[in-house]
């Protein structure tokens, strides 16, 4: 039966690559990437020659009904994006939708590694029973209810934010007096970690640190304590 790999890549540091991600990248009949000149890269670090199709955010519904052709041809295919796991806001979301609406039969398979949000939630210290993944905010309409409806999640939230809006989503975080940790780089050469208020994170980014990716995480909500009693 023919089989789909959502195979996670790297996130930054070429060796986090699973050994079974190599493994399956060097079997399938084809590769999807979102940018063939980043996974390139890649399967030329690992040695692995296969043919790449593009599929990315602008591919259009011919590029999705060519993929599902191919899998009812028989074709084993491999999914992969330009950093970490396939699905994980980015592109390939819709198209695992499309097939496994449109070929329910095909074998959905995922090929774990990283991800730059439960890479930040495992080293920031916030309980992780229970988060909130919200994405990435955006960028004009809807911002301001976006940071604001962070108020009512009690737990740890997690979100994604580029370089450009870093500084404005943490003084959109900043009401809500709540501790982060703010992720940059992770895996990399300038990997860095901030934690603390919005108004101390916001000190340490100048400069240079204010380039690269970044992942933040919103600590959980403060609880009220109770006014302590008089009585012994
Ligand atoms: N699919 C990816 C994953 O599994 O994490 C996420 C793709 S999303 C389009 C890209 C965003 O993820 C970046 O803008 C940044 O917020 C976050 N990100 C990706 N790599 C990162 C890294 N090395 N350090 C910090 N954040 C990263």
């Amino acid at each position: 039966m023919q089989t789909l790999y959502i195979v996670a890549t790297p996130i930054g540091n070429l060796a986090d690559m699973s050994l079974r991600a190599i493994t399956v990248l060097s079997n399938t009949d084809l590769i999807l990437a979102e940018d063939t000149r980043v996974t390139r890269t890649l399967l030329e670090h690992y040695n692995v020659k296969k043919e790449l199709l593009s599929y990315h955010q602008h591919s259009g519904r011919g590029m999705i009904e060519k993929v599902i052709r191919l899998l009812k041809e028989g074709k084993d295919i491999a999914l992969v994006s330009d950093a970490g796991t396939p699905g994980i806001n980015d592109p390939g979301n819709f198209l695992i939708q499309e097939i496994i609406k449109e070929l329910p039969e095909t074998k959905v398979v995922a090929i774990p590694g990283a991800n730059a949000a439960v890479s930040a939630l495992s080293i920031s210290g916030f309980p992780t029973d229970k988060f909130t993944f919200l994405g990435f905010p955006p960028h004009k309409k809807g911002r301001q209810t976006f940071f604001k409806n962070i108020e009512a999640i009690a737990h740890t939230v997690v979100l994604y934010e580029s370089k450009h809006r870093i500084t404005k989503a943490l003084q959109q975080l900043a009401p809500l007096a709540r501790p982060l940790v703010v992720c940059r780089e992770l895996t990399k050469q300038f990997e860095s970690t901030y934690r603390g208020m919005a108004e101390e994170i916001l000190m340490e980014l100048t400069g240079n640190h204010l380039l690269g990716e970044f992942v933040v995480v919103v600590g959980p909500k403060p609880r009220k304590s109770k006014p302590e009693s008089d009585e012994e």
